[in-house]
């Protein structure tokens, strides 16, 4: 039978960039022990109160069909925080809720893009941007953050790809970032959002970690001079509230926007259950407290894992400021990414995902998971430093 070009072209061809994942996975299942570094998701499950809530809320009847924008008391839930959190005024008509970021980033670019339009976006990347992006049958084009400039983005570089695009419509940024752990500084930002009014361009803000930064505050661009009107922002509950399988997110923008993104949902997803949505809602109301509690084991994680990588060169570690991720360079050892880790499993058993898998720009590099207990990381990580140490010191002086 014919599938369309939209479905069979989603994911660009080619490896996607999981063969080491899958390789580690089939060897714990033949019964290797393998410490996973890989998986962005927390090492403990959805808290027993917001279980509780679930329970509650089901109960009381939220087991039927919703609003498709969202319930009114989550929406007022996420209006209060992201005004208090950047000092935008925003209301629940600039809130939509959706199957968490993803399903964010969905809506968002089907409500900017058309068929053919250039859709930006910021390599290393969240490996779901370019097929998310052609699912709306856009071209997505990637634009280079190098180590050399430790991951953040030029907006020389941005303007460029725009004009030579010519008909780009919008740019997609991550901060904290996964892959790198890289937080955006405001000069980055300030520079992102010059480029964006510049070039007519929509800016697409996934804050998903925004709960997770290490260094001062979260600086959400969609409260830089101007750009509430031109700005999406995609947030979840998955990595604040370690609720990554309720699939509850949300995307804030200007009200037109939202507006046409309900349209979306009523033609999609027909809203989100009710009792996860009140569930998400009572899990807001735990506070701040709640989620440095859930952001705590990564802070904690990344500083051990920075300590641990002094005093060599061989694994150099890029500074993490926020997210769940260590980005380390491995090109001393002269190997890709892809086969660093590939060796780092045969040999080690542990298992990183290249930097390849996140784009070009991290060529060379694996990205490590703070997202296991202690002691196993920082026996794993041990074991990277170690292989890397051999590594470079073979790629230093060749064997005669
Ligand atoms: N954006 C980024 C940068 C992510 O890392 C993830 C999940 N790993 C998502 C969006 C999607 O998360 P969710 O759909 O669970 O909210």
């Amino acid at each position: 039978m014919r599938y369309s070009k939209t479905i069979t072209g989603l994911t660009g061809g080619g490896s996607d960039g999981w063969d080491i994942y899958r390789k580690a996975r089939r060897m714990q299942r033949d019964g290797t022990e393998v410490t996973m570094l890989t998986i962005g998701e927390h090492d403990i499950r959805t808290d027993a109160q917001i279980l509780d809530a679930l329970h509650r809320f089901a109960h009381a009847g939220h087991t039927g069909y919703t609003t498709f924008d969202g319930e009114p008391e989550l929406k007022d839930r996420i209006a209060t925080r992201l005004s208090e959190r950047t000092g935008v005024p925003t209301t629940p008509a600039n809130v939509l809720i959706v199957p968490g970021g993803q399903g964010g980033l969905f809506a968002a670019h089907h409500a900017i893009c058309d068929p053919g339009d250039t859709a930006l976006y910021i390599d290393p990347y969240y490996t779901t941007y370019p097929g998310t992006i052609r699912t709306v049958g856009a071209i997505p084009l990637a634009i280079e953050a190098r180590p050399r400039h430790g991951f953040q983005p030029q907006p020389e570089d941005i303007a460029r790809a725009a004009d030579a695009a010519g008909n780009a419509r919008s740019l997609l940024v991550n901060t904290p970032n996964n892959p790198t752990g890289v937080v955006y500084t405001r000069k980055t930002l300030e520079g992102i959002a010059e480029i964006c009014t510049d070039k007519g361009l929509w800016l697409l803000s996934d804050e998903v970690y925004d709960t997770q930064v290490w260094n001062g505050d979260h600086l959400s661009p969609r409260a830089l001079p101007g750009m509430a009107e031109r700005t999406l922002v995609i947030g979840s509950m998955s990595k604040s509230h370690a609720m990554t399988g309720s699939r509850v997110g949300w995307v804030v923008g200007p009200e037109e926007a939202i507006a046409h993104m309900a349209n979306l949902a009523t033609h999609t997803t027909y809203g989100i259950s009710g009792y996860i949505q009140h569930a998400a809602a009572f899990a807001l109301d735990l506070g701040p407290a709640f989620e440095e509690q859930i952001a705590e084991p990564f802070r904690r994680r990344r500083d051990l894992v920075m300590a641990q990588m002094e005093g060599q060169n061989a694994a150099r570690p890029i500074p993490a400021d926020g997210a769940m991720y260590v980005m380390v360079d491995i090109r001393s050892t002269g190997l890709s990414g892809e086969a660093f880790a590939d060796g780092l499993l045969d040999r080690h058993h542990v298992a990183v995902m290249p930097g390849e898998s996140f784009g070009q720009a991290a060529a060379g590099h694996v990205r490590v998971a703070l997202t296991v207990a202690d002691d196993l990381l920082v026996a794993a990580v041990a074991r990277l430093v170690e292989l890397a140490a051999e590594l470079a010191a073979q790629h230093a002086e060749p064997a005669q």
